[in-house]
């Protein structure tokens, strides 16, 4: 008897969202079935969703193509997997092939039948048999470690795991993987917000889990990974040879079959939410996949999120019950936290880069044969090149925005577009040979910072060493692993960089950390970009003084230093109290009044096109026409505006805000003014449009 799979496949962004296509197959196939099927000229894979032994009644039986084969020797995705991408289409409005295709691994959609099964033979083979298993060797746990862990055994809720840095959240982690891991098949899901945090993790779980499980029991899956790696990666977990899966927020979306623990690591981290493409929050659907878990096998899937400084979102959701708080406000071995000390720029030597103050408190540490860590968000040399004599500058010729000027390769580079080219001899402009760069990029701080210790000595009387990391020096692969080294070993006793050094490392002989330009963030309009302000520096913060053997064997308490022009500021304030529960609670008060996230809810449609024109007349006309939609007063529209940097590769680009009071009438609104925002691409008004995407639950407005 013939059967009709509807099965999902990849489809256009905006092709009638949620919609599968009708085949015809000879075979019931279960549901998560992995086939490939006809499209148009080519063959894709598809997965089935479900599978009628009827026809569809709104297509002929003759006008529907059978199921070219079925890659009968995986296992079906299960259930709980097609929830999650269901759910994440329907929420953040693509369309259900884009997301579930976008979910699997590239390297899967080309492999045929015979493909597959060379592969999985090499997979097999590649895969290390389990041995004896050795007994585990772990720490003793701290008192809060220990009552956190009891917190943890049955929660009925999300728990936020509020522990300051440094307080051993991965051994609550490792401890909370292993007992869930003592069920038959289990397995465990640990995200981090970016990749190069994964390294350190994965040496600490596959030193802990490797002995007991054996080798093939540690997985990872980010951006980094070659096509066949990922595609070996997610084999692992879908067959369930895998136990532990670490990653990037891509991971939220592996095959679990076996799912029974979900950790997200420093959740406030805006790198969570996917900037391209399905805007996802991975933190946000691994709740949710927790639930749907949870729901499916009727005990509760724990997941656990963890930060020092939790997003305002999570605390709120603590305050309100919905999330479960467990605290460890302590340090390993009960190091202190850092002090702070807000340096004054106001009563500093007018164009100091390093203040004095803060130059002999570097000296003292390094004298002491302590390391220091410089922040600046900022890499490249200096953000612009400008001529004096006719203000030129270094402006990109394809973006709103200036080029980066970067030394070590005498480039001028756009961060936006990454239009390259070399750096003038002379002004373009005016043919003035005098082009200076103006303000400071990390390479330049590095070079600085050179310059300034070359006559200090360490305690071993070689010179200083400085170094930097940043993404420019990071990107050949290895050299972050290398530089990390560089600086657990010792080697290097300044270390420059961006917030990518920030966060995570444990580093042991860290004294101070110094941010030389936090400034510009206390005023950005964005209303998030104090919260963002608090979480990067306390995360600096925390790389300070987290061996507290070392440092109570230096006798001089670590410090973070903050070189500030206002350093009275509310967010300064609170930092130097270590009172993020204040902090939480002002944000939380400003935004209720605002009626912004948490206490409200928002998204946003961006539109890019070849004119500006183009782009706000689509927005403005998109939201003009919602007019009599169902759900309509329950939203606020507000006009489109442009982007801060406005034109980038050539693209204008604007975008327009919605506003509602409940998730859910967002939602309705949103699902409703889907067909008005496609129709809206053919006015005449909007051409010139390229495309236009919904952002829901926006992380930067
Ligand atoms: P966090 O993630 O909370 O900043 P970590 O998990 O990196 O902190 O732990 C900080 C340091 O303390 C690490 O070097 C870790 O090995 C160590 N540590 C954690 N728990 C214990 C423990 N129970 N006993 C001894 N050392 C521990
Ligand atoms: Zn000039
Ligand atoms: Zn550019």
């Amino acid at each position: 008897m013939a059967h009709w799979p509807s099965v999902i496949v990849s489809t256009p962004v905006h092709s009638g969202m949620g919609v599968a296509l009708s085949y015809r197959s000879e075979h019931a196939l279960a549901s998560g079935t992995l086939v490939r099927v006809p499209l148009g000229q080519r063959t894709v894979l598809g997965i089935v969703q479900d599978c009628p032994d009827q026809p569809p009644c709104d297509v002929g039986e003759a006008q529907t193509k059978s199921v070219q084969s079925v890659l009968a020797g995986l296992p079906a995705l299960n259930d709980e997997w097609l929830q999650l991408v269901q759910f994440a289409a329907r929420y953040y409005q693509r369309s259900l092939g884009e997301v579930a295709m976008g979910a699997l691994p590239a390297a899967l959609k080309d492999l045929d039948e015979a493909q597959l099964a060379r592969r999985l033979k090499k997979h097999a083979a590649h895969t290390p048999s389990a041995q004896t298993p050795q007994p585990l060797s772990r720490p003793e746990l701290s008192a809060e470690q220990a009552q956190v862990l009891d917190g943890l055994a049955h929660p009925q809720q999300p728990v936020l795991l509020y522990g300051a840095t440094g307080s051993g959240k991965t051994e609550v982690y490792l401890r909370a993987a292993e007992s869930a891991l003592q069920a038959p098949g289990a397995q465990v899901l640990v995200m981090v917000p970016e990749i190069n945090l994964t390294p350190q993790l994965e040496a600490r779980f596959r030193e802990r889990f490797e002995p007991l499980l054996g080798s093939a029991t540690v997985v990872c899956l980010h951006s980094g990974m070659t096509p066949a790696q990922r595609l070996g990666s997610w084999l692992s977990a879908h067959l369930g040879q895998a136990r532990i899966v670490l990653g990037t927020r891509m991971a939220v979306f592996a095959s679990l079959p076996g799912l029974r623990l979900i950790v997200v690591d420093e959740e406030h981290d805006p790198s969570y939410k996917s900037q391209d493409g399905a805007r996802y929050s991975a933190r946000d659907l691994a709740i949710v996949r927790a639930k749907h878990v949870g729901d499916a096998s009727g005990t509760p899937c724990p997941i656990v999120l963890g930060s020092a400084t939790p997003s305002i979102e999570s605390w709120h959701a603590a305050e309100q019950g919905r999330y479960l708080r467990l605290n460890m406000p302590t340090r390993i071995g009960g190091g202190a936290l850092p002090q702070w000390r807000l340096l004054d720029m106001n009563h500093q030597p007018k164009g100091a880069v390093i203040a004095p103050p803060l130059l002999s408190a570097m000296q003292d540490r390094i004298a002491r044969g302590e390391q220091c860590l410089v922040l600046l968000n900022r890499r490249g040399y200096a953000p612009v090149l400008s001529c004096h004599a006719c203000d030129w500058k270094s402006s990109c010729p394809h973006c709103s925005a200036y080029r980066v000027f970067h030394k070590f390769d005498r480039t001028l580079r756009c961060h936006h577009c990454g239009f390259t080219d070399r750096v003038p001899r002379a002004c373009p402009g005016c043919g003035n040979l005098d082009i200076a760069p103006v303000g400071r990029g990390t390479e330049q701080i590095e070079e600085h910072l050179s310059a300034l210790f070359a006559d200090v000595r360490r305690p071993d009387g070689n010179p200083v060493r400085v170094a930097r990391m940043d993404a420019d020096t990071t990107r050949l692969k290895g050299s972050l692993q290398a530089q990390l080294d560089a600086m657990h070993s010792g080697e290097v006793d300044i270390l420059v960089g961006t917030q990518m050094i920030a966060k995570g490392h444990d580093f042991r002989r860290m004294g101070l950390v110094a941010s030389i330009n936090a400034d510009a963030a206390l005023f950005a309009s964005d209303y998030k970009a104090p919260e963002r302000l608090f979480a990067l520096l306390m995360q600096a913060a925390g790389r300070a003084g987290r061996d507290a053997e070392f440092a109570a064997a230096q006798g001089v308490a670590c410090e973070m230093w903050v070189q500030t022009w206002h350093p009275t500021h509310a967010v300064f304030q609170a930092l130097k109290a270590h009172d993020y529960p204040r902090f939480a609670a002002e944000q939380l008060a400003e935004r209720a009044a605002a009626g912004m996230p948490p206490l409200g809810h928002q998204a946003l449609v961006r539109a890019d096109a070849k004119t500006h024109a183009a782009a706000q007349a689509f927005l403005n006309l998109a939201a003009a026409a919602a007019g009599n939609l169902p759900h309509r007063e329950d939203v606020t529209l507000y006009p489109a505006v442009p982007l801060t940097i406005q034109r980038v590769a050539n693209v204008e680009r604007a975008q327009l805000l919605v506003e509602a009071l409940s998730r859910s009438a967002l939602q309705r609104f949103l699902h409703a003014w889907q067909g008005v925002l496609l129709h809206t691409r053919s006015a005449p008004e909007a051409k010139g449009l390229i495309r236009f995407a919904v952002d829901v639950d926006p992380v930067s407005i």
